[in-house]
């Protein structure tokens, strides 16, 4: 008798075992989804194994599975054993990696949308009298325009009786379309200058390296260090020609939804022909589904998309390229909590697969592995064509005069002013959301805070609303203190909105509009503001890290950096590597056409080794200190951490499972093999409370993530989690917030 191993989409923790119909046998395979029955209830489920047992060794009667949901298998073994290897090394459950590898669309299998047009009939011997049938003959004209249009975009004009008249007249008819992929079809995207490039020896000789990995059909990850503006994307690109060439497949994985765009267009001018597929959360059902069928059903394709696309079942995959390696955008901010990039890299070996990740300021974890394990370094000494880096200008803010030079300095609006007369571009760069980052009585301070969480809360000018950016709660802004009933309240601290309106007021003629994540909730609105930009229409552009990575903008002569500041003062110890990234990647957007770029960094503390630093663009001194401390303090690199944060409605309880339980339980697990752990806390979390739960957080150290993973999910699954206690495992946690 044949039976399936399978994962059910339900919070069941481990493989369910169901009997194979005979009707079956010949279309299930590992990859397979069926609906089963479990309890009472009919599930999804994924097939990871057929197998023949004897019925007599069974000692209980199987279920049946009901059907199958498509007769082809929708993932393959290597993921399968991708997603067990996540559940394992980010110490998640099973149900969670699937529920989130596997989009919703593909399980559901749902029937694909039709979409109505219009279409012009070719021989017409009707027409209409423009003078009896104004409106009628207006609606004709029209159409003799746009002959194929879609039906929705005609009502808006016109009205239903009309249509139903030409309907009826047969002037038109209607067609139904299956709904298309249309990303990045925009008929105003980017289109960059087709043209063929040379690429420079440095450039030709890291394809050759990459190429030699890729001629072995070994696995072998190579890490691409080269400056802002050294060429990374034309090497990018030339391997993909050389992969698809030879009938492989790429994934190719940037942080931000934004860069794709840009991306996609940029391989679609160099190797005409070729599409690349996108995959990123954007997408409608009907985009995400084509895309998984494509990767199915082709032998060879390119993917562009964002850290999930981590999971389409490519055949052939032969490349894998993680752009922007060091971002934190790569880890899931929710269980499962994986990193795409280190993903990316397992999933690259388990295909043998070459893996290239790519950065002008590579993260420490990456440098580390290419001096203590197998990663091959390459690097991009240069700008193309020699260009320069950016002349970076370091403001110190202490002098400046109050007022409007306080968020400008003076250095700042002169230089601007020279661009705008110039007609060169202009980026401003803040990593804060908002207009006022706190509201202050200035009799008491007393600070406006969230109710539910230990946070200020900013002011959004646009909104005129307070706003939690942890929790989202929002309250009107109050005329008087609500403590001492002063009307002195004072809004201190510079978030973006308030940035872009003092341009606003010092520059009355110029076109400036602002980039973050406020604005990106708008759909295409992001694209459409980056179009503008690059055609000139908008000459300064205030952002927040959204603009920072990635942009390649030719006529941007200055950035400006408002507060340089700001991600020094976070309680981590990657805030240096943060800033030095932050930093060297803004002033990259600089001078990367034939004009020099410059930058004003404006800071308070213009002594600070990490700004010193990355006034320079000196990585390698920056690399060499920051590793040094890292040892010394035995921090990651040199150890992973597993951040656990234990919350409840009760400080007191969540604190008492976290000691006694939590705590108490790992040090007796570990407590013959105390060199594999050393367990720090419980603490209460920097943010002490988020949406009205008290925090606390346990560190995990260990020098090797795989050795003690296993045990510490066979403890997680053993142990009581009170009702109202919550515990989230955080493996190489990046955030300790
Ligand atoms: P990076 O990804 O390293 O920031 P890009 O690949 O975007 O750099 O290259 C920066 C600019 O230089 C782009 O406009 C790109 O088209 C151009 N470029 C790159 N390589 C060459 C080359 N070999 N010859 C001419 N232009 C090049
Ligand atoms: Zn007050
Ligand atoms: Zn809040």
């Amino acid at each position: 008798m044949l039976i399936a191993e399978i994962l059910v989409f339900a919070p069941v923790d481990r493989s369910l075992f169901y009997g194979i119909p005979e009707a079956l046998r010949l279309i299930l395979f590992p990859g397979s989804l069926v609906n089963v029955i479990l309890g009472k209830t009919k599930k999804i489920g994924l097939v990871i194994a057929v197998r023949e047992v004897d019925p007599q060794t069974l000692h209980y009667t199987l279920k049946p599975i009901i059907s199958s949901i498509y007769d082809i298998p929708i993932t393959d073994g290597i993921l399968i054993q991708l997603y067990f290897w996540i559940a394992k090394y980010y110490i998640c459950d099973l149900f969670s990696v699937i529920d989130r590898a596997i989009p919703s669309v593909i399980r559901r299998n749902i029937s694909l949308k039709l979409t109505a047009y219009l279409q012009l009939s070719m021989d017409l011997d009707e027409s209409i009298d423009g003078k009896k049938l104004p409106k009628q003959w207006e609606a004709f004209e029209f159409l003799k325009k746009n002959p194929f249009i879609l039906k929705s975009e005609f009502l808006k004009q016109f009205s239903r009786n009309i249509l139903d008249a030409l309907l009826r007249k047969n002037i038109v008819y209607e067609t139904f379309r299956r709904e298309e992929r249309i990303a990045y079809t925009h008929p105003d995207l980017i289109n960059p200058r087709k043209r063929s490039i040379q690429l420079t020896p440095e450039q030709l000789g890291i394809v050759a390296s990459v190429g030699e990995s890729l001629g072995q059909k070994i696995f072998r990850v190579h890490l691409l260090y080269g400056v802002t503006g050294s060429g990374k994307t034309e090497v990018y690109i030339e391997l993909i020609r050389r992969v698809i060439g030879e009938g492989g497949s790429v994934l190719y994985l940037l942080p931000e939804l934004a860069l794709t765009a840009q991306i996609v267009e940029k391989i679609r001018s160099r190797l005409e022909g070729l599409s690349p597929w996108v995959w990123h959360s954007g997408l409608s059902d009907g985009e995400r589904r084509d895309t998984w069928l494509a990767a199915l059903n082709q032998p060879s394709m390119i993917v562009v998309g964002a850290r999930s696309a981590v999971f389409l079942p490519l055949n052939n995959l032969r490349l894998v390229i993680v752009d922007e390696e060091h971002e934190s955008a790569y880890k899931q901010g929710e269980t499962p909590r994986y990193n795409g990039r280190d993903v990316a890299i397992y999933r690259a070996k388990l295909h043998n697969a070459t893996c290239l990740l790519g950065s002008a300021t590579p993260s420490l974890e990456s440098i580390f592995n290419t001096k203590f394990k197998n990663y091959k370094l390459e690097s991009l000494n240069h700008r193309i064509d020699h260009r320069q880096l950016p002349r970076v200008h370091v403001v110190d803010m202490r002098y400046e005069p109050k007022g409007i030079n306080a968020i400008l300095s003076r250095l700042l609006l002169r230089k601007m002013e020279e661009r705008l007369e110039k007609k060169e571009q202009i980026i401003l760069f803040l990593n804060r959301r908002g207009y006022a980052t706190t509201v202050l009585c200035r009799s008491c301070d007393f600070i406006a805070s969230c109710p539910h969480c230990s946070l200020p809360l900013t002011f959004h000018r646009t909104l005129n609303q307070l706003i939690c950016h942890f929790c989202s709660h929002q309250e009107p802004p109050q005329m008087k203190c609500p403590r001492c009933g002063s009307p002195e309240i004072l809004y201190s601290g510079i978030g973006i909105q308030r940035v872009e309106q003092v341009v606003q007021s010092c520059f009355k003629g110029a076109h400036i509009a602002r980039i973050d994540s406020d604005i990106m909730g708008k759909k295409h609105e992001f694209i459409h503001i980056l179009n503008d930009f690059r055609s000139g229409k908008i000459d300064i552009l205030v952002g927040t890290q959204m603009i920072a990575k990635g942009l390649d903008f030719p006529n941007v002569t200055l950035v400006g950096l408002i507060n340089a500041d700001g991600s020094l003062n976070q309680q981590d110890f990657r805030a240096n590597e943060r800033t030095f990234q932050l930093l060297v990647q803004v002033a990259g957007r600089a001078g990367r056409g034939e004009r020099l770029g410059e930058v004003v960094l404006q800071t308070h503390i213009p002594g600070n080794e990490t700004i010193f630093l990355a006034k320079d663009t000196n990585f390698e001194e920056f690399i060499a200190k920051e590793l040094e401390l890292r040892e010394r303090f035995r921090y990651p690199p040199y150890r992973h951490i597993i951040n656990c944060t234990i919350s409840g409605n009760s400080a007191l309880r969540a604190e008492l499972f976290a000691k006694r339980s939590f705590v108490g339980g790992l040090s007796e697990l570990f407590k013959e093999d105390c060199s594999a752990i050393e367990i720090r806390g419980p603490m209460i979390s920097p943010i002490e409370k988020i949406q009205d739960r008290y925090r606390y957080a346990v560190l995990i150290f260990t020098p090797n993530v795989s050795k003690i993973c296993e045990k510490i999910n066979d403890f997680r699954k053993k142990i009581t989690v009170p009702a109202d206690i919550a515990l989230s495992i955080d493996v190489d946690a990046l955030d300790f917030m």
